[in-house]
């Protein structure tokens, strides 16, 4: 086993704190790789604070992860040692399954094997996530990172990136559509840059008037300040898209009111009840759909990172050590991040 250094926590209410543990021993089909950096999501939070309940600890959170490949098993063919490597939310699924058969691993029927708070199917032993130096994975859940990215600014992307990145694919976002983006976060600010780069008169809607500037400077074409119900009704029913990034159940019917005929709104936040309910009249009128979707499969992570390195995008990132990794799950509750923070790994190997 590999004896491993990261940052864990042992219940719903305690801080991260250094955290040693054992990883598997790479076989043939895995890359054994050092992390270099890890993202911190918003998920992070929710699953330390066993917000949506099912949390197991010691839990050792991070899913946003981008390392060098420090090993290859007899079997690998894609990267080899020394490669830039992306590990995202998944680190198995069941193969057999339809949803596994069309590429979207992350709705294998099975469940997928998540990158931490899961369990091995085999083993049975927890995983633990990438806020640690090293992890091991099979390569066909691990990405390719394109050289030309800046890896520190690249790690959002396996989480926050492909999580707006897949929705905005799937519902076809482009040329000659408004569309808009709720909720200016980690995701939020990923979907700027996405759904711009696609071709969409693209609107930041967002609780926070202090953020329209950077919303504009991120590629937004118009700010929304939803908490403004003038604003609000301004832009009447004239929305093809929206992506809904709030981490919290709240009131989805004023943002479907901003729909236009058979528009649809994505959740990719809010996991929890939605208070207060949804009105039918609220869909009915309009033909409007609200629909919810997950990360990404394997297939598509990949497409995605390639999309970045051709339309040069990256995460805005603020890169801070482990240890003041508390700090900034504090700040990203008070809704301050610009717009995600990135752990660089290099401040867990200088202690040890
Ligand atoms: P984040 O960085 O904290 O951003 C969320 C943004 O939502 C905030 O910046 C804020 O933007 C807005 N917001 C926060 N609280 C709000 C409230 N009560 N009412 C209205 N707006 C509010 O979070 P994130 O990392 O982007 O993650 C967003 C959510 O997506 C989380 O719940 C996370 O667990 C989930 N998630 C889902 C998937 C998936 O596969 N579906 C993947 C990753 C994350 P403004 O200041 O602009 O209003
Ligand atoms: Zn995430
Ligand atoms: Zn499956």
């Amino acid at each position: 086993m590999l004896q491993t250094h990261g940052y864990a926590v042992q219940d719903a209410s305690s801080p991260l704190a250094p955290f040693v543990f054992s990883r598997r021993e790479p076989g043939p089909h895995d890359l054994h790789i050092d992390i270099l950096y890890c993202g911190i999501c918003h998920t992070d939070l929710h699953q330390c604070r066993n917000d949506w309940a099912g949390s197991t600890y010691p839990m050792v959170p991070g899913h946003e992860i981008i390392g060098r490949v420090k090993a290859v098993g007899a079997h690998v063919t894609k990267l080899k040692v020394g490669d830039f490597a992306g590990v995202g939310c998944m680190v198995d699924s069941c193969r057999q399954c339809a949803a596994c058969h069309a590429d979207l691993e992350q709705y294998c029927e099975k469940g997928p094997v998540w990158t931490y708070n899961s369990r091995e199917y085999q083993s049975q032993e927890p995983t633990y996530g990438g806020y640690s130096e090293q992890i091991v994975v099979e390569e066909r859940f691990a990405a390719k990172v394109p050289s030309t990215l800046d890896l520190k600014a690249t790690a959002p992307l396996l989480c926050a990136g492909i999580t707006t990145y897949s929705p905005l694919r799937h519902w076809k976002v482009g040329k000659g559509q408004k569309v808009g983006i709720i909720g200016l976060g980690g995701l939020g600010h990923m979907g700027i840059k996405f759904a711009k780069a696609m071709g969409a008169h693209v609107v930041m809607i967002t609780t926070s008037p202090a953020k329209a500037k950077d919303a504009l400077r991120l590629g937004a074409d118009q700010v929304l300040i939803s908490r403004d119900p003038a604003a609000m009704a301004s832009h009447g029913t004239s929305f093809h898209f929206l992506l809904n990034t709030i981490p919290n159940g709240h009131d989805l019917n004023p943002y479907v009111g901003l729909l236009k005929l058979d528009g649809t709104m994505v959740m990719v936040g809010a996991l929890t009840a939605l208070t207060p309910p949804l009105t039918g009249a609220s869909i009915i009128h309009g033909r409007r759909s609200v629909a919810g979707s997950a990360i990404g499969g394997m297939a598509e992570t990949q497409a995605m990172l390639d999309f970045c390195a051709q339309h040069h995008i990256v995460s805005d990132v603020e890169v801070i050590a482990i240890q003041d990794v508390n700090k900034a799950f504090d700040r990203l509750l008070k809704n301050d991040v610009h717009y995600r923070f990135v752990i660089d790994m290099a401040s867990l190997r200088s202690k040890h």
